[in-house]
């Protein structure tokens, strides 16, 4: 059974909250140029760079290639870099620190220690992450409120870091449901990772992600031997004071 089969049923308030996600993306592109969206590929990005498309909007996208991603997720970053409108660039981690990383701690650090794991994540995914920043406005998430407990506040518009990074964060699905997700890609044949249909709801690095079972956590195949509030990769979490 695919991702689609089994997820795709829409909230009662799908409509309002697909009005909303669009207004929000209209609204980054019209208030907060240069903005971009970060893209992992996973279900919600698909469909919010899907919304861009459809709506023709100056947002182009970039992917964080981090050297670890799966097969899955490059092919469809091949099929994306094809068929999209607004431009996909994709960043990479400097070669020479990933080299330097893995000579010294070995190719298995992650699994090591917390440490060593947010290491590796800062050398492929942070530091590339800010130049992929650099400059911009707004950057646009598919950050869910669902997804974890550490997300369950997300707001739509969040402007908490701008006066710091001279960035807002537009996360145009926060009200969205999983099954709202699902519906959306169904109705309108979005191509997404395959590694959906195998039960990975999100899907990381090759060595950082796995499959979970009927009722466990969104993000529990997220560096599952790690405690839940160590489970962020950098990339969305707050500077506290
Ligand atoms: S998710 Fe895993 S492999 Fe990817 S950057 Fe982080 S620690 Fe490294």
């Amino acid at each position: 059974m695919s991702a689609i089969e089994l997820h795709a049923r829409a909230s009662k308030e799908f409509e309002a909250k697909l009005a909303e996600a669009r207004a929000a993306l209209q609204r980054a592109a019209a208030e907060f140029s240069p903005a971009t969206q970060a893209s992992s590929l996973g279900a919600e990005d698909v469909v919010i760079t899907h919304l861009i498309n459809s709506l023709a909007l100056d947002l182009p996208v970039f992917v964080l290639n981090t050297g670890m991603l799966h097969k899955e997720t490059l092919d469809l970053l091949e099929r994306t870099e094809v068929a999209s409108r607004t431009p996909i660039t994709v960043y990479e981690p400097v070669v020479e620190s990933v080299v330097h990383f893995v000579r010294r701690e070995g190719k298995d650090a992650m699994y090591k220690s917390v440490d060593l794991r947010k290491a590796c994540c800062h050398i492929r995914k942070v530091e590339p992450l800010e130049r992929a920043l650099a400059g911009q406005r707004a950057w646009i998430t598919g950050l869910r409120r669902e997804q974890s407990g550490t997300r369950a506040e997300v707001p739509l518009v969040d402007t908490s870091e701008e006066a710091r990074t001279g960035r807002a964060k537009f996360n145009p699905l926060a009200n969205w449901t999983w099954g709202d997700v699902w519906h959306y890609i169904r109705v309108h044949s979005v191509d997404y990772n395959p590694l959906h249909d195998e039960f990975y709801p999100s899907i990381g690095c090759q060595p950082c992600t796995r499959a979970i079972s009927l009722g466990e956590d969104f993000r529990a195949g997220r560096w599952w031997w790690e405690n839940e509030a160590a489970k962020e990769c950098g990339l969305h979490v707050k500077e506290t004071a």
